[in-house]
């Protein structure tokens, strides 16, 4: 069975007119639910991470700071939610999120969080709605237990992973692979152990060739034995911050050729959801929404 993580607690309270659209996290479960895709049974609450678990990803220093509330001005603007206690309890269930779905993928094949892909999170800071690298925990999670040995993480949110390739720079456990417009933040990105950073307006069948002559190869090569797949939908033409141009259908082409790789390969996959900021809420819904029944589709 698809096991999905979620919890009340995913949605987090913002301003009017923050630019973060927070209603998704309610919005997808209730139309996945609606139209039968999957039912309430499928879901999960996870419990918050541990201080110790984060400690494996983050630094004291870092973990210090949020735990105390004591992050300066310029580290919360760089992050850009409002920071509270509930902030940080919230990231602490949604990294869990992640952990679980990658215990799960490893039992039914893939798992999926309704949050996380929170890839700009370093060990020493975040920013970019990113308090922690939950792909980042979970994959320390995995080595620390001795769960997995050799980890992919591939990233198509159409921002490049920096936190996530800053992560595991000198760890080579973890291979990063991120696939994004080559002009979206970051400006300054941190070396994946591979980027394909494309030009603006990259529509589907170029964006999918990219992807087909990719990701094979890297499995050959890497030989993981877990792949985290960080499944963004701002590359679709509507999004207001990603600078691709892929189509709904394209998007979910993406999807199903990751996830129908992971499947013949053998190779258990949890899926974080990522970044979505398209003009049209009904955009975002549709597009997430196609990740869900794309892994039901092919796993089950
Ligand atoms: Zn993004």
């Amino acid at each position: 069975m698809l096991k999905i993580a979620f919890s009340p607690i995913y949605k987090y309270e913002l301003p009017e007119k923050h630019r973060f659209p927070m209603i998704k996290y309610e919005l997808i479960p209730e139309q996945l639910l609606y139209e039968g895709t999957v039912s309430e049974d499928q879901f999960f609450h996870p419990d918050p991470l541990t201080e110790e678990e984060i400690l494996w990803t983050h630094d004291a220093a870092y973990w210090e700071k949020l735990k105390t509330q004591t992050l300066s001005k310029k580290e919360i603007r760089a992050i850009g939610f409002p920071m509270s206690e509930n902030l940080i309890h919230r990231g602490r269930h949604i990294a869990n999120g992640t952990v679980q779905c990658a215990l799960y993928a490893r039992k039914y094949g893939v798992a999926m969080n309704v949050a996380g892909g929170t890839h700009h999170s370093f060990t020493h800071k975040g920013e970019g709605f990113c308090v922690f690298n939950d792909i980042a925990i979970a994959s320390n999670y995995l080595l620390h237990h001795g769960i997995a040995k050799k980890i992919l993480v591939v990233d198509l949110d159409v921002h490049q992973g920096n936190g996530t390739a800053q992560i595991f720079q000198h760890d080579d456990r973890v291979f990063t692979f991120s696939m994004h417009g080559e002009k979206n933040y970051p400006h300054r990105k941190v070396p994946s152990n591979l980027d394909i950073g494309l030009p603006d307006k990259t529509e589907d069948g170029p964006y999918l060739k990219a992807l087909r002559e990719t990701l094979p190869r890297l499995i050959d090569e890497v030989q993981p034995d877990q792949v985290f797949y960080l499944s963004g939908v701002d590359v679709i033409y509507s999004d207001k911050l990603g600078r691709l141009s892929l189509s709904l259908q394209g998007c979910r082409e993406r999807d199903e050729f990751v996830l129908k790789t992971c499947k013949a390969n053998n190779l258990p996959v949890a899926i974080s959801m990522g970044g979505g900021y398209s003009e049209r809420l009904a955009h975002i819904v549709e597009a997430h929404a196609n990740t869900f029944r794309v892994a039901e589709e092919v796993f089950f």
